[in-house]
């Protein structure tokens, strides 16, 4: 075949390199490039704006919280004072926030707090990050801080532990969904408690709203995890989630490694961390964790096993120039770090926001791997997105970089079909917000539902959730049009 243009394309009076960018001339590699005339390319030139992903906040951001602002950035940023003065009650809000926010504000938090299935608990770092002066608005408030003010009933088809995480454990806090992997929960707790938490049945302690069992950290019960996982031949993947492995003390994220990586079948290892997100300091500063971190991956190395980290970060907001250093450290130091993000209204449920965290995040060496369609849990209905705004989403961001750093978009189907490709469904009605999967390495028997949230439907969708007597129906017409009547209804409770 021939090409098209066997030249360059060049025209007359066309810049040099050195002219376009003359720093080549202080590169002694790219010395030869100066004189070299520009071809000339269709593609308009880039909008301002359109490559700030490659910004990281480097400023003093804490001063203006008073509490912060005469902590200088040594103290800001190590993980001590994150963890000594992490906040955890309305109080610590109200303490914080007096003057930069309304009265009505810290009561609506108050009020929030007291209706939540999940605890207060944040990093002074993510405090800081948050716009005061727009706090409804802020995604950080957003995903840390409950108002009661803006609260939607649930969607009637919604539980507690949506995933039946519970019912797939041959003992408490091991998940064996998937033929060939599983889901280890060494610990309850995390550095800051999300209010969507799809773990909300066991993690972050009970609340006004739910009693929780939880899993601590106790030999009994990981011997027990281990001894399964030892037994079972088909297992290669265990994710170490939790619960956040940032909270193990270094002594016993080693000893996990340790393990798991003695266990002959066990190929690869994921530590699933929110730290880097809202604590990265840590990496920086507590060099006894970091160093079992990596002394674990260099010891999977060598056995030809993977120990990777899996983080989540959900929006730009929460990321800065020492999230940067963080990712680079590990990077350095030969730790792969891919990232999960659960899509949440008002959050980064917006192409523009998807498009430049999965940008910024590959800047950093962090591949983009999972966008979690919100998961069905109690009191956060007003997270939840449609899927069809999902689907949406994923359109746009799909194209915009690398195919390898392009996350692959999922619902993760209640009732314990596991994750599926959003745009896998057999059948969905945008009216009802139903949509109908099927899971065949996890259970070739079962159709799995999805409910989009209500208060976003179409006005007849909205009319027909209200009485009651209409639920069974709006399924029963899914499933026919799906074609899979004939196949078992994954439990919805
Ligand atoms: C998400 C998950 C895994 C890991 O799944 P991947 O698709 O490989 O990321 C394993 N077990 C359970 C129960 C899970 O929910
Ligand atoms: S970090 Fe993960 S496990 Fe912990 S509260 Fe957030 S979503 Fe739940």
């Amino acid at each position: 075949m021939t090409p098209r243009n066997s030249q360059p394309r060049l025209k007359e009076g066309n810049p040099t390199v050195k002219d376009v960018v003359p720093e080549v001339l202080a590169s002694p590699e790219l010395e030869d490039l100066a004189d070299v005339e520009v071809p000339v390319g269709d593609k308009d030139p880039v909008e301002s704006g359109s490559l700030d992903h490659r910004d990281f906040d480097e400023t003093p951001f804490w001063k203006h919280i008073p509490a912060y602002a005469g902590v200088d950035r040594e103290e800001f940023l190590s993980a001590s004072f994150q963890m000594r003065n992490t906040v955890t009650s309305a109080k610590d809000v109200r303490e914080l926030l007096t003057g930069l926010v309304s009265e009505d504000f810290l009561a609506d938090i108050e009020q929030g707090l007291h209706e939540a299935p999940m605890n207060l608990r944040l990093t002074p770092y993510l405090l800081s990050l948050a716009d005061w002066n727009d706090p409804y608005r802020d995604p950080i408030r957003i995903q840390f801080l409950p108002v009661a003010s803006t609260r939607r009933p649930d969607h009637p088809r919604l539980s507690l532990d949506s995933l039946h995480e519970t019912e797939d454990s041959p003992t408490p806090g091991l998940v064996h969904r998937y033929p060939d992997k599983a889901l280890f929960l060494p610990l309850d707790v995390c550095p800051v408690y999300c209010r969507y938490c799809t773990r909300s049945y066991a993690v972050g302690g009970s609340t006004d709203t739910v009693d929780k069992e939880g899993y601590k950290p106790q030999d009994e019960r990981w011997k027990a995890a281990f001894a399964y996982l030892a037994s079972r031949p088909e297992i290669e993947d265990v994710v170490v989630s939790g619960g956040d492995a940032y909270m193990l003390p270094p002594r016993r994220l080693r000893e996990i490694l340790e393990v798991l990586l003695a266990i002959p079948h066990i190929r690869r290892i994921r530590i699933a961390t929110k730290g880097p997100a809202v604590m990265p300091m840590k990496i920086l500063t507590d060099h006894r964790w970091t160093d079992a971190l990596c002394e674990m991956v260099d010891k999977g190395r060598e056995l030809c096993k993977e120990v990777c980290v899996h983080t989540h970060f959900n929006s730009t907001h929460e990321i800065t120039d020492i999230s940067r250093q963080a990712m680079d450290l590990l990077f350095r130091r030969g730790v792969k770090v891919r990232n999960q993000s659960v899509l949440v209204r008002g959050v980064n449920d917006s192409a523009e926001e998807m498009v430049r965290l999965v940008k910024q995040l590959s800047y950093m060496n962090v591949q983009p791997y999972y966008v979690y369609q919100h998961d069905m849990v109690k009191g956060v209905e007003e997270l939840r997105t449609r899927l069809e705004d999902s689907m949406e989403i994923e359109r746009q961001v799909r194209g915009s970089t690398a195919g390898f750093n392009t996350p692959t978009f999922v619902t993760d189907v209640p009732g314990g079909g596991g994750k599926r490709d959003l745009h896998s469904f057999d059948y969905y009605d945008e009216t009802t917000g139903i949509s109908v999967y099927r899971s065949p390495a996890v259970d070739d028997s079962r159709v799995y539902l999805y409910f989009d949230p209500i208060d976003l439907l179409p006005a007849e969708g909205r009319a027909r959730w209200e009485q009651s007597r209409e639920h069974d129906r709006m399924i029963k017409e899914a499933l026919l049009a799906s074609g899979l009547s004939g196949m078992e209804l994954a439990a919805q409770d």
